[in-house]
């Protein structure tokens, strides 16, 4: 299991409604991309925000009532965290919730960011060299500075400049004290981003995932094009792609394990492409299958590709591994010997069901490996005689400096070992990636327009490319912490 990035949402509400109800569902519904904090930003006569620690259906609706009072308007943003960036330590989480607001003058500019920048250190030197020392850790303050530094020719050359310079992966929602509202992605499009509206026309909306506008009614217009700007003007919207890269790079660890499965990427939905990622299995590993009495997922990211595999292959899909729904405490903010006890107590193994028998389990992807060695381990213990491990995202073997939290070679299990050593490592008899051309085209994009750069080391941005080269010839296992953020990379 990986950390999850960020999530985010905005809304204007032309007729007389006001923006915190539909914010507040919002995050509900994406409340998956982030459980450290979140936050709202509502403009009336002025900005107003809240924050906290969790997850958002922890308010109750005597909170629910007393913040759609204390954060009047009819525009605003929204956010759901999880850090990539910044401080670990969960006292710091607070302090780098969003949406940030930060101040020039008495011009104020808050921001609800997902991705992850990868040029920190160029942007903190311009950054600090007129302004001092930061406040937070979060890169979401380098990127509201370098907007508001900017902004003296208005927001969108400010957004115009940022994405010339600012090298990473950024889906913005923006709002500032004169109530402007915006919203902009990176010339690569690498994170989410849609444009939605209600059924009238009278509620524009912008959200990572098109589940943030299912869950408020609303229709998804599209999604927002890779460089493209969006402001929401009093008579309606102005849209605006500020550069044109010719090429995207769409994170392709969204379809395997970030995204809802009822989220639409790409103009299909993600449930249909995880399935297929199962058929594709079936038709690979076909010797695996026939040595197979039954298929089992780990649940719930590997769910729909178990029911393709299913398909494909005819064998029994047994729901023998149940999640506590209640088990909520994130592996992050644990220490490395609680970790697994968490994730043992969030997976539970149907007794009997798999006794003497040869098991497939579908898994989404394997990060550190620790996770799937718990649940290994456990299948063990109720008397799996074998165990095949198939797994629909390719073997992990390159940092994310893009949002995804396995931002070092050493921590990545697929970075030391291959297919054979994995399998001993996390005690399966054989573990089966699918492989990257089937992944590719099971999402019904062009090969050029994803970026797997955690499989294949190529990355889409240039210092990326340079400082994983760099660290990829010199790793050694006690290197530890995001290599983005070492000094001195930035060669
Ligand atoms: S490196 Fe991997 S996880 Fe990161 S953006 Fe690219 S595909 Fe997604």
């Amino acid at each position: 299991m990986v950390g999850e990035k960020c999530g985010v949402f905005g809304v204007k509400c032309y007729g007389d409604d006001n923006a915190f109800v539909y914010l507040y569902w919002g995050l509900v519904a994406q409340n998956h991309r982030g459980h450290e904090s979140y936050g709202f930003l509502t403009h009336s006569e002025g900005l107003r925000r809240y924050v906290d620690l969790g997850l958002v259906p922890r308010i109750d609706k005597q909170e629910f009532l007393r913040w759609n009072i204390l954060l009047p308007g009819k525009v605003g943003i929204a956010h759901v965290r999880y850090g990539t960036s910044g401080h670990k330590d969960v006292y710091a989480h607070l302090k780098d919730a969003q949406p940030m607001v930060v101040s020039r003058g008495r011009e104020k500019l808050g921001l609800g960011f997902n991705g992850n920048l990868v040029n920190i250190g160029w942007l903190r030197d311009i950054i600090t060299q007129k302004n001092g020392r930061l406040k937070t850790t979060s890169d979401t303050e380098l990127l509201c500075r370098y907007l508001v530094d900017n902004a003296s020719n208005g927001i969108r050359e400010s957004i115009r400049l940022c994405m010339e310079n600012v090298e990473g992966a950024f889906s913005v929602v923006g709002l500032t004290s004169k109530g402007e509202f915006f919203g902009f992605r990176d010339p690569l499009g690498m994170r989410p981003l849609c444009l939605g509206q209600s059924r009238d026309g009278s509620i524009k909306a912008i959200s990572s995932e098109s589940v943030g506008m299912n869950i408020n009614g609303f229709d998804v217009v599209n999604e927002v094009k890779p460089g493209e700007m969006i402001l929401f003007r009093e008579g309606g919207i102005e849209r605006e792609r500020l550069v044109k890269d010719g090429r995207s790079a769409f994170c392709g660890f969204e379809f395997a394990y970030f995204a809802r499965p009822d989220s639409i990427v790409n103009g299909r939905y993600v449930y249909k492409v995880r399935e297929e990622f199962g058929r594709n299995l079936g038709r690979r590993y076909r010797e695996v299958v026939k040595d197979a009495d039954l298929i089992i997922s780990i649940p719930e990211t590997a769910d729909d590709a178990a029911y393709g595999l299913h398909e494909e292959t005819g064998l029994r899909w047994e729901r023998s591994l149940r999640r506590h729904r209640y088990v909520t405490q994130r592996a992050f903010i644990l220490e490395d010997n609680e970790r697994t006890s968490t994730i043992d107590r969030k997976i539970n193994v149907i007794d009997g069901s798999m006794r003497g028998k040869r098991v497939i389990v579908v898994e989404d992807s394997i990060v550190r490996g620790d996770t799937t060695k718990t649940i290994i381990r456990k299948l063990r213990e109720r008397g799996a005689e074998k165990i095949y491990l198939l797994v629909t995202f390719p073997r992990i073997s390159n940092p994310c400096f893009y949002g995804i939290d396995m931002a070092s070679f050493t921590e990545l299990i697929g970075f030391y070992l291959d297919e054979d050593g994995i399998a001993k490592e996390i005690g399966a008899d054989k573990v089966c990636y699918q492989p990257l051309e089937d992944f590719i085209r099971a999402t019904g994009m062009r090969p050029g327009d994803l970026c797997m750069a955690c499989i294949t080391g190529n990355y889409p941005t240039e210092l990326a490319q340079r400082i994983a080269d760099k660290v990829r010839s010199s790793v050694e296992k006690s290197d530890k912490g995001r290599i983005y953020e070492r000094l001195g990379l930035e060669v």
